[in-house]
């Protein structure tokens, strides 16, 4: 079927990029993403992991070596590289988030139950709670201790590790659970990890009150130094445990934890670390607390950026205007879309739908009911970047994300927006999101980083 000769319909990436060596270069790539997201599953781990690669490539907190980078609290980080041309003309900015949907620890997490410890958790973002039961977890986090001294936490990944898990009620006895809504069926007080199930071995006639939990406590203060009232000042996320792996006979798509956003991030990481020489000053921002709206310290809504940009200014800036230089400033907001559903391809409107492998997607507003608690993006920057990817052969999509009045989500955009800079969402589709094994595409992580390595560049 042949269609008219200025009809638009998006290209598959994998159509774009079908030479061997590109073929190799897309396998390359995927290896070390999903090495990286099997590494990186918090916020803090995943700053760690961008600071020490950007420290080799010669980044660090002095503005007269041209390459800075500022991490706050280490859970978001700014990072910056002096252009040629003048600051007034703006930076180019990719913005992401490094933190993702969990279980985290409550404060007094500790329970004893009949023939089990466990820790109690209250979630962490947009969580579909059935997807967390019957399945292995692993620990990651950190305790401070009264003393001001920290212990690291990571523990379900290694080969010799234990996991943990929370049990899900076995079907025979599901019944009455499989008459309520979803809602009603899965409640976030019964999200109980199980951390263990041996009582503390006592001596005759002395048994504890709870051994279980006691024995849970011995070995948290022999192997590690803990003590319960350690856990009050903890950030303690449980996530799925294990390898984030190539999906599929041919390998083409990858299964893993934590791609929203952590994608963005290696990918604007690897433009960053690629891109030649720039004209502009362009800067990254990974942000934390997306997931729960933006807000704390650490969060998009903060201040955070604006004291990067004047520390940028006054270094850099050579007397413009703080003002001058956000509103020059063109801006990615780097995070994922809903890809189209194979099996619920209902919930979307198809023709603007994102496709797993047709390239990262320009998502133009997002919001709910009527656009509602957007920033919507100027048709004039969808111009410019559109045309530039097209000279470039660097294949593209544009979606909105499920059917009108069908639901909704935010991204960072709109607090980019608040500083007055032009911003557009831009970034891969997933399947599965905010599920314990999301699916993204080799080419499409590929595209992603040749199409922010274009904007870095241009
Ligand atoms: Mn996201
Ligand atoms: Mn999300």
């Amino acid at each position: 079927m042949s269609q008219h000769a200025t009809a638009y319909t998006p290209r598959n990436a994998w159509d774009v990029y079908a030479t061997p060596e590109e073929r190799t270069a897309i396998r390359a790539l995927a290896a070390r993403y999903l090495q990286f997201i099997s590494a990186c599953k918090t916020e803090r781990e995943t700053v760690d992991y961008v600071a020490a690669r950007l420290m080799e490539a010669g980044y660090g907190n002095d503005f007269t070596s041209g390459k800075v980078m500022l991490p706050l609290r280490g859970k978001c980080i700014f990072i910056a590289r002096r252009g040629t041309a003048p600051l007034s003309e703006g930076l180019h900015l990719i913005a992401a988030h490094a933190d993702t949907p969990r279980l985290d620890f409550k404060q007094r997490p500790l329970i004893e139950q009949p023939g089990v410890a466990q820790a109690k958790t209250h979630y962490y973002g947009g969580i579909r709670k059935y997807q967390w039961l019957a399945r292995p977890l692993a620990l990651h986090g950190v305790l401070i201790r009264s003393d001001g001294t920290t212990v690291r936490v990571r523990v379900g990944e290694d080969a010799g590790d234990p996991v943990f898990t929370i049990a899900d009620l076995l079907p025979h006895l599901a019944q009455k659970q499989n008459t309520q809504t979803v809602a009603d069926a899965f409640e976030a007080e019964k999200l109980n990890v199980i951390l263990g199930h041996s009582p503390l071995p006592t001596a005759d006639g002395d048994a504890p009150g709870e051994p279980i939990k006691g024995q849970l406590l011995d070995i948290l203060l022999r192997k590690y130094d803990v003590r319960e009232e350690d856990f009050v000042s903890a950030e303690m996320q449980a996530v799925p445990a294990g390898e984030a792996r190539f999906v599929g006979l041919d390998e083409a798509l990858l299964g893993g934890y934590g791609q929203d956003d952590r994608i963005c991030v290696f990918a604007a990481l690897e433009a960053l670390l690629t891109a030649e020489e720039p004209r502009h000053t362009v800067a990254l921002m990974f942000w934390d607390k997306e997931e729960i709206g933006s807000d704390g310290a650490t969060g998009a809504s903060s201040s955070f950026l604006r004291y990067c940009m004047e520390d940028v200014a006054a270094a850099w800036g050579e007397g413009a205007r703080i003002s001058q230089i956000m509103l020059a400033t063109r801006a990615l907001s780097a995070d994922v879309n809903a890809a189209l559903d194979p099996d619920h391809q209902e919930v979307h409107e198809k023709q603007n739908a994102a496709m797993l492998g047709f390239g990262p997607c320009f998502c133009k507003f997002t919001g709910s009911r009527g656009k509602y608690g957007a920033s919507e993006a100027d048709a004039e920057l969808l111009g410019w970047l559109r045309g530039m990817y097209n000279r470039l052969n660097i294949p593209w999509q544009i979606a909105e994300c499920g059917r009108v009045d069908q639901g909704g989500g935010g991204t960072v955009a709109l607090f980019l927006a608040a500083h007055g800079m032009q911003v557009i969402d831009f970034g891969p589709a997933l399947l599965g999101m905010h599920s314990p094994f999301e699916l993204s595409s080799a080419v499409d992580l590929f595209a992603t980083v040749r199409a922010y390595r274009a904007f870095l560049e241009a």
